[in-house]
């Protein structure tokens, strides 16, 4: 506190505590500035310090620890989330889980992973065994794999395998209960498992996951332009949902939204809707003849350069998009809906006659519940927060199914059909409420079950 560090009298005293409070603060933030709503409310929440536990034993001492004093704990994995996911409410400890790196074990078909383990360090070694992740998030080189199950959805795959919640994906979970003797549970079956998945860690601390894995495809980078937007809807959808092709990512981006990818920015246009695919080898050339027949332009040697410049397709997909805009046009922000697969171009002819520019649309096609469906990151050039909200609530009388991406609180976000899974989960496991407290309203109306 302020006061302890006015009883400090040498420079280097006060120095030593100055890099410790930087570095709380740094590790008690996520990318919830992507909101000026999360803005106001998240930039003065830290934790009071944070540990690194080395083992599954230092882990349960920490809980131990925590339990006995009531100190909450807020899980880190990569620090990449979107909505203030890890950013402490109630202060208590950062528990940085980026010493948990064991690779338990790999074989075909399937791995065993320690929470800390990145995406991008799976990805590398599953080449060894000709495998790799059935789909992983764009931010996957900083992104754990116990962050991407307990705080995202989807990504770079989720049109051929589906999300997070899709059977088969996720194959177990172990878990750390917060008790005072803590329980390690294995978590098998679709249910369970829906008590852990993007439930930001409140109900339970992901100690290790065994993922499904794929065979290993030789991926081709394609980065096509159409004159209008609704061509390259109709190109994209076409692509999503022919089954012969395999495809790893099928991204749509409204003129110019493109403009903002600098890397590549010898192959963008400021003026062309743009689709970036990735796509079996063996399927170029039928993609190639509907682009011909659709009208497009394929960017040429832009799956070369990409390898040559060690990018990925992801670096300029899903949440990517944003952060390129935003690097542009810091002002700006975005929200997140699954727009309806059957009266998507109505969905977006609708939005783009009430708001032009203000709303520029960015899809990517996944598959949920086995469906091919259209999920959607659009761009909001933001002016005021009342406007943003009516710009919400026109997505909502269009049918669009909006995960609002400018809230903390888990069930407003849009992920709402797990969240009684979720805090059942979270009565049994966490009996004092020291997981991530804060992140859900239900348990405020539940308040004495809790303690
Ligand atoms: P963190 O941000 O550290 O944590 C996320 C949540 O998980 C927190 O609530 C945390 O408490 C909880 N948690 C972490 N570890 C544990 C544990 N061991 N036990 C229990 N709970 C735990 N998301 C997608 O789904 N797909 C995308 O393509 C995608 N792209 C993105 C692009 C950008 C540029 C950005 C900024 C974000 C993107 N995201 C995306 C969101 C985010 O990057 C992913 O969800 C990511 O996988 C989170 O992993 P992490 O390790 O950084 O988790």
């Amino acid at each position: 506190s302020t006061n302890w560090l006015q009883k400090v009298d040498t420079e280097f005293e006060k120095e030593v505590i100055n890099k410790k409070e930087k570095y709380v603060k740094r590790m008690s933030q996520d990318y919830y500035w992507y909101s000026p709503i999360l803005r106001e409310q998240l930039t003065d929440r830290f934790g009071d310090c944070v540990l690194s536990p080395r083992s599954e034993k230092e882990l349960i001492d920490i809980i131990k620890f925590a339990v006995r004093y009531k100190v909450p704990i807020v899980v880190r994995g990569g620090g990449t989330g979107n909505y203030g996911q890890i950013v402490p409410l109630k202060g208590g400890i950062v528990l940085d889980t980026s010493r948990l790196t064991n690779v338990i074990y790999i074989e075909k078909g399937a791995g065993t992973f320690q929470a800390g383990v990145k995406l991008g360090t799976i990805e590398r070694l599953l080449k060894e065994s000709d495998q790799e992740l059935r789909f992983f998030p764009s931010t996957y080189l900083k992104s754990t794999v116990a962050g991407f199950i307990a705080g995202g959805t989807g990504g770079i795959g989720s049109i051929e395998y589906g999300t997070l919640w899709d059977e088969g994906n996720i194959l177990s979970l172990t878990i750390l209960t917060m008790e005072e003797t803590p329980r390690k549970q294995l978590v098998q079956s679709k249910e369970e498992l829906a008590q852990y998945i993007h439930s930001y860690g409140i109900s339970g601390i992901i100690l290790e996951a065994t993922l499904a894995l794929a065979p290993r495809t030789n991926w081709v980078d394609l980065f096509v332009h159409f004159t209008g937007l609704d061509q390259a809807l109709l190109f994209s959808e076409k692509v999503a949902n022919d089954p012969i092709i395999k495809k790893r990512l099928v991204s749509v981006c409204e003129a110019p939204l493109s403009a903002a990818f600098r890397p590549i920015e010898t192959f963008t246009n400021a003026r062309t809707a743009t689709v970036l695919l990735q796509i079996d080898s063996c399927h170029i050339e039928k993609v190639k003849q509907q682009v011909e027949n659709d009208g497009g332009t394929i960017a040429a040697s832009f799956s070369e350069y990409i390898k040559k410049h060690k990018l990925r397709s992801s670096d300029f997909s899903w949440n990517h998009v944003t952060l390129w805009w935003l690097n542009r046009h810091p002002t700006d922000t975005y929200l997140q809906g699954r727009f309806d697969p059957r009266d998507y171009l109505s969905q977006v002819r609708t939005l783009k006659k009430v708001y032009q520019d203000e709303v520029l649309i960015h899809f990517e096609w996944i598959k949920a519940g086995g469906k091919v469906v259209p999920n959607s990151q659009p761009i909001i050039r933001f002016t005021t927060i009342e406007r943003l909200q009516e710009i919400i609530a026109t997505f909502r009388e269009c049918g669009i199914k909006v995960s609002n991406p400018h809230t903390y609180v888990l069930e407003e976000g849009g992920k709402d059909d797990w969240i009684d899974a979720i805090c059942d989960a979270k009565m049994h496991n966490d009996p004092f409420d020291l997981l991530n407290p804060g992140k859900t309203n239900r348990l405020a109306l539940a308040g004495d079950q809790i303690v």
